[in-house]
């Protein structure tokens, strides 16, 4: 479960602050779908660097599974990030110059000796939808097949919140929406997901909608409308 307890965050410009986040609360269970709605510069990727604590809150408390990150050392944030968080980015950040196979395996290997080695990277591509095209490097594969292996690199490393920032960014919508479904079955499988997305059509298909505007929650719940079906889409 993720706690934030009256999280702000300011910075410093030279003599002008800004406020990225002002007095945000609220709590996401585990398995929720989320998607985090709003305009540019509305705060959705500082609040996704809190969550992932690599960065801190001006002030406020952020719990995650029972863990206060606020008050945590850099030594625990970093453990924090590699046992607790995958990270999903809008840009995908695959290394160029390896496979699907071999860009996943990379994370596996991270994680050490707590997950078993043989075979999981090709599971997780597999069950992404990939396992024809492990041996293909990045620039061999379409955008949507790139995001697929960032999803697949994330859930090799076996950690319980997913985060997405802007995952179908780069995507033409039909695709995004792909991706999108990709990451609810996550959560259907009891990951606990959040992705942030600046279109309105794409959270309709979310459990729940955090809308953020000026660095503050001006709408939580259900998708305006109720939650839609894939088919239901407009593109
Ligand atoms: P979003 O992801 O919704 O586009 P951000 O969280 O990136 O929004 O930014 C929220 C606000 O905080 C913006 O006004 C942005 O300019 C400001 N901001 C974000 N990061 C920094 C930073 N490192 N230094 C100064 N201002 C920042
Ligand atoms: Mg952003």
């Amino acid at each position: 479960m993720i706690t934030l307890d009256h999280v702000s965050k300011h910075f410093q410009m030279g003599a002008v602050t800004v406020t990225a986040l002002q007095d945000v609360s609220l709590q996401i269970n585990k398995g929720e779908f989320v998607v985090i709605l709003g305009p540019s510069g509305s705060g959705k990727t500082t609040l996704l660097n809190m969550l992932s604590a690599l960065d801190t809150p001006s002030s406020g408390k952020i719990c995650i599974n029972g863990i206060d990150i606020t008050s945590a050392s850099r030594t625990d944030h970093f453990k924090f990030r590699r046992e607790t968080i995958g990270f999903i980015f809008q840009a995908f950040n695959l290394f160029p110059s390896l496979t699907a196979l071999e860009n996943v395996q990379f994370a596996v290997d991270m994680r050490g000796n707590h997950h078993p080695k043989n075979g999981a990277a090709q599971q997780v591509l597999t069950q992404v939808g990939l396992g024809e095209r492990v041996r293909h490097f990045p620039h061999e594969l379409s955008g949507g097949e790139q995001q697929r292996v960032a999803i697949a690199r994330a859930l090799a490393m076996g950690n319980p919140v997913l985060l997405a920032d802007e995952p179908t960014g780069e995507l033409d919508f039909r695709t995004g929406i792909q991706i999108l479904q990709l990451l609810e079955e996550q959560a259907l499988n009891g990951k606990t997901v959040l992705v942030v997305t600046h279109n309105r059509e794409i959270s309709r298909v979310a459990d729940r909608v955090i809308e953020l505007s000026s660095g503050q929650i001006v709408r939580d719940g259900l998708p305006q409308g109720g939650k839609a079906a894939i088919s239901d889409l407009h593109w």
